[in-house]
């Protein structure tokens, strides 16, 4: 069984296809818990849960009493026609971490049948959990956005990150290019050197560095040391739009 917290058609927000019309399914639970980005959500019973900016989708004790239960791969597929799309749209796979579910056979229906209709799968993963290439071919026509946690996440290292993972993924799928979520203090400390020895797992895929933050005023903070950042290694710049938009505001 997968567990979907929401669904929306919007536009990417950050990334290599930022500005992309898409269709964001969020998938729930996670391996890690980043509680290192001091954001937190308010939970039913009342209690204030630390996490990510999607600790709603990451949490179970105290959220997964809002997430759907999947037990077909139809009831993903029909949420396709609740929209109006001029075309195949791109399909983004988010989570939480899409990829707990990656061995499930409900989700490798879904991820076939998108493919059939012509639509391309970008998948947004913390690039720590493996994709079997093999047993799974549908993989290979998928775009990973490497999204691999740093020392602010607060996530041990051995969990964070793994070569062989990365070096897999963006050896065998049909594109991958790394995310890195930063803010400025995580600057100041010297980050070069930590996202240099992620990216040397795979040389050649692209770098996109991105602000830290929950809501808007966080990434503004941290856009300009960012960029400035950006400017002197040589990495891509790439906004939240969906932040800088609408805040913290979900579904959009
Ligand atoms: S890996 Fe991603 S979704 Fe999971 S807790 Fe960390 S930031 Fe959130």
């Amino acid at each position: 069984m997968l567990y979907l917290v929401e669904h929306f058609y919007s536009i990417q927000g950050e990334g290599r296809y930022t500005g992309s019309p898409s269709l964001f399914f969020r998938f729930g639970g996670c391996n890690m818990k980043c509680e290192g980005f001091g954001c937190s959500e308010i939970a039913s019973d009342g209690s204030e849960v630390l996490g990510c900016d999607t600790v709603y989708a990451v949490n179970k004790e105290h959220f997964s009493q809002n997430w759907i239960s999947i037990t077909e791969a139809n009831q993903l597929l029909n949420i396709l026609d609740l929209y109006e799309f001029p075309r195949a749209v791109d399909i983004v796979l988010t989570g939480g971490e899409p990829l707990i579910y990656a061995n499930d056979e409900i989700f490798i229906e879904f991820l076939e049948e998108l493919h059939k209709k012509g639509h391309q799968i970008t998948f947004e993963t913390n690039g720590s959990l493996g994709v079997d290439f093999v047993k799974f071919p549908i993989y290979k026509e998928c775009i990973f956005a490497l999204s691999v946690k740093l020392s602010n996440s607060n996530e041990p290292l051995r969990k964070r990150v793994n070569g062989d993972v990365i070096y897999s993924i963006a050896s065998h799928a049909k594109e991958a290019f790394f995310k890195f979520s930063i803010d400025a203090e995580s600057i100041n400390l010297g980050l070069e050197d930590e996202i240099n020895s992620i990216v040397e797992h795979s040389p050649k895929t692209k770098v996109y560095c991105m602000p830290l933050g929950g809501n808007k005023a966080e990434v503004e903070a941290n856009t300009e040391p960012l960029i400035e950042f950006c400017k002197t290694k040589g990495y891509n710049f790439s906004d939240r739009l969906h932040i800088r938009i609408w805040d913290i505001n979900k579904g959009v």
